[in-house]
């Protein structure tokens, strides 16, 4: 008997030691059932180095469990075991947690399954009814199917298919659970590319002809025609037979994009996001595996797919904080993205038109290779963007959009355009108070507000998700009809708007509003044929869309993103608002964007107005520097949690005596961290910089990580954490 080493989809931090009986076969990457305390469970040969009798002492092998059976299904790439190593270490997460983003698809670990069909058969058909010829006819065409599917095509009761199996006339067969993703069409719907597209796209096609490691920053301005571009590359991958993964930010992956998919290239694409129903996750999982899906469109967690032959990763919108995992093994999508790649030996491309200030300075120290577009496709003009000095124009008492916004609303209304009032915050107010004694609504379990949902008359804690109907009277002091909403939230703005425009049509979306896909993609469409004059939406909105009638967008509340202080703020508030901006004009009409803001001096205004991004990147990069900030130096978080606040602060200062001290090397903290308190537990953060090169992960392991936690504590490192303060 051997010994091998499987590893379990839990939170262990390596691979257990198994027997492997002589009557059951398997491998490294096979999946195999083992026995763990009572339970039944399934993982994957990690490691078979040939250890067997002789390795151990009868006695310790003797405790040692066998594994149960192997599991009749194709076994788990090797480079996505390398993967899932090389992903854990640098994240300092149990190896375990990684096989599980691999196997959350609990239905896909199994054989594949068949069901039950019929299909034409040799027997003779008594009587020729009308609707047993209709049965049949359909059913020469050759192809099995479902009983129910073929009464159906038929229009004719189950109970006829039923009748026609008796006499032999069909017979009985399997078929694959699933069916097959069609093979995409390259040219099926080609476009002409413009000088630029085609530079561009002829960059990526030689390095995915080379079949080896480049990474392209694909920089362009919004609507330059970036997918066109990274289209054509997937079109390449598809003639070397590969397969291609285009990873969106979640909340960009709307029917809109499958849509502009299918257009191009004939065929729907594998998707995979959160929203999915458990049989469709099985489907494209397995065909993933098999090969049999040649591109997917996904989510961060589609990185984990066990790709048969990937040959191209495209990265797009690859500032978007949305690639993070905020628990769990906390990576990064499009890092991990360009780790994939390096270690696979293909070419990945990162799309933006406000890149990352780490890919920005990678493309400009060659590391990756630069690709711009600084023209918008087809002629459109890039928007003109202008302040809305809040401190010159009061806004009025419980109003949010000041004179300036509305005048230029009124003139495209009479103009018959579109325009789109942005504000990134769900809900109708953010904060409800008490006139009478001053109490807020807070989240018992969070340091949030609660906000006011008008929709639903409720107030609701966004990081819990707790909700509690809105009273008459203030909960602290009885007093009655004193409660009032403060500040605005989308709703509160659909609210404004329509007293403002009675005569207008317009459209909320936000992701409060529950709508099935097919209703989204409705109201989308309508709103591209310019079926409404005013949306008013969060950032589901700003990705993505391309209204053509659109050519005035107004932001809200420009300030929103800078309040938190951040040193990340600054830059992720221009990304934002340049994405926003970039749904105005985008054919052939003139575009403007009028900001709301009361620091129109503030860099990201200014940069804003003179839509000069480069230079606020370079101020940017120098701050960063001087702080010895990402990409400058590196940063890694360790948080502590616990029900209580002293326990947590207690063990956080524990674990900071035990790091070594090196000369460069900071540790900020124990503060607590930017959701201080979160379902009830206390969180403090413990922040450590180093310079670039420094081996971060080693020194946390030989120091503050040597201290383990214990009863309700818990300690998440986050590498490379997104927020920095
Ligand atoms: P980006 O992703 O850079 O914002 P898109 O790829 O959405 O830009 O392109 C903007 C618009 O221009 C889209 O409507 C797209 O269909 C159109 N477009 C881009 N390139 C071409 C092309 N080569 N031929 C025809 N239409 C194009
Ligand atoms: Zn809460």
């Amino acid at each position: 008997m051997t010994i091998v080493k499987v590893l379990l989809p839990l939170a262990v931090a390596d691979a257990y030691s198994y027997l492997l009986p002589d009557d059951v076969y398997a491998d490294v990457g096979d999946f195999v059932q083992v026995p763990l305390g009572s339970r039944k469970i399934t993982g994957v040969v990690w490691i078979n180095d040939g250890s067997d009798d002789g390795f151990l002492k009868n006695t310790s092998k003797s405790k040692l469990k066998s594994i149960i059976s192997r599991v009749d299904m194709k076994p788990l790439p090797l480079d996505l075991m390398k993967f899932i190593n090389w992903v854990c270490d640098y994240y300092i997460s149990p190896k375990g947690m990684g096989l599980r983003l691999v196997m959350n698809v609990p239905e896909a670990i199994g054989p594949v399954q068949h069901i039950d069909a019929v299909k034409l058969g040799s027997g003779i058909v008594e009587r020729a009814t009308k609707a047993r010829t209709k049965v049949l006819d359909i059913a020469e065409v050759g192809e099995t199917m479902r009983k129910t599917e073929l009464a159906k095509l038929a229009d004719v009761s189950v109970g006829v298919v039923d009748g026609l199996v008796k006499m032999g006339a069909l017979s009985t067969a399997q078929m694959p659970k699933f069916a097959k993703f069609k093979t995409p069409k390259t040219d099926h719907n080609l476009a002409s590319l413009a000088d630029d597209q085609n530079s561009a796209a002829s960059q990526i096609c030689e390095a995915i002809a080379a079949k080896k490691f480049e990474c392209f920053l694909l920089d362009g301005v919004t609507g330059s025609g970036k997918t066109e571009v990274y289209f054509a590359a997937i079109a390449k991958v598809m003639e070397q037979g590969k397969q291609a993964l285009v990873l969106l930010p979640e909340i960009a992956l709307t029917v809109d994009f499958l849509q502009r998919f299918e257009n191009r290239f004939g065929v729907e694409p594998a998707p995979w996001h959160s929203g999915l129903a458990k049989g469709a996750r099985e489907r494209v999982w397995r065909a993933v595996a098999s090969g049999q899906a040649k591109i997917v469109i996904g989510a961060r967690s589609a990185l984990f797919l066990p790709f048969d032959n990937l040959g191209l990763v495209v990265v797009d919108e690859e500032h978007d904080g949305a690639y993070k995992q905020d628990s769990g093994v906390m990576y990064h999508a499009r890092d991990m993205a360009v780790v994939k790649a390096n270690m696979c030996g293909f070419p990945l491309v990162l799309a933006s038109a406000t890149p990352s200030l780490e890919s920005f300075l990678n493309a400009k120290n060659g590391r990756y290779t630069h690709l711009t577009l600084d023209k918008r496709h087809g002629g459109a003009t890039m928007p003109q963007v202008h302040a809305v000095d809040l401190r010159d124009h009061a806004l009025e008492s419980q109003k949010f959009l000041s004179e300036p916004l509305i005048k230029a609303m009124q003139a495209k209304l009479a103009l018959g355009e579109q325009s789109l009032l942005f504000l990134n915050r769900r809900g109708y107010a953010p904060l409800t108070l008490c006139r009478a004694c001053g109490h807020r609504f807070a989240c018992p379990q969070c340091d949030a507000w609660l906000v006011e949902h008008r929709y639903n008359n409720r107030l609701m804690c966004h990081h819990c998700g707790i909700s509690v109907q809105k009273p008459h009277n203030c909960p602290q002091c009885k007093a009655e009809d004193k409660l009032v909403a403060c500040g605005p939230g989308v709703e509160r703005i659909f609210e404004e708007a329509e007293a403002q425009f009675p005569e207008a049509k317009i459209e909320l979306l936000s992701s409060d509003i529950q709508m099935n896909v097919a209703a989204l993609q409705k109201r989308l469409n309508s709103i591209a044929n310019g079926d409404c004059d005013i949306i008013i939406g969060t950032q589901m909105i700003a990705k993505g869309h391309h209204f053509p009638h659109l050519t005035l967008v107004g932001v809200v509340d420009a300030d929103l993103g800078l309040e938190n202080g951040d040193p990340r703020a600054g830059e992720r508030t221009y990304q934002l608002l340049n994405q926003v901006a970039g749904r105005a004009g985008r054919e052939q009409k003139q575009g403007s964007v009028l900001l709301q803001t009361y620091a129109p001096q503030s860099p990201v205004m200014r940069a804003m107005i003179a839509q000069d991004r480069d230079a606020f990147y370079k101020a940017e990069a120098h701050g960063r520097e001087l702080a010895g900030l990402p990409p400058f130096g590196r940063l890694a978080a360790l948080i502590v949690s616990s029900k209580q606040q002293k326990k947590a602060f207690d063990f956080a200062r524990a674990m900071i005596s035990e790091a070594p001290k090196i000369t460069g090397v900071v540790i900020l903290g124990p503060a607590p961290a930017p959701m201080g308190f979160i379902r009830g537990r206390h969180r403090v953060r413990i922040l450590a910089r180093a310079p670039k090169g420094f081996k971060m992960q080693d020194w946390l392991k030989s120091g503050m990580l040597t201290l383990k936690p214990t009863g309700d504590l818990k300690v998440q490192v986050d590498t490379d954490p997104y927020s920095f303060f």
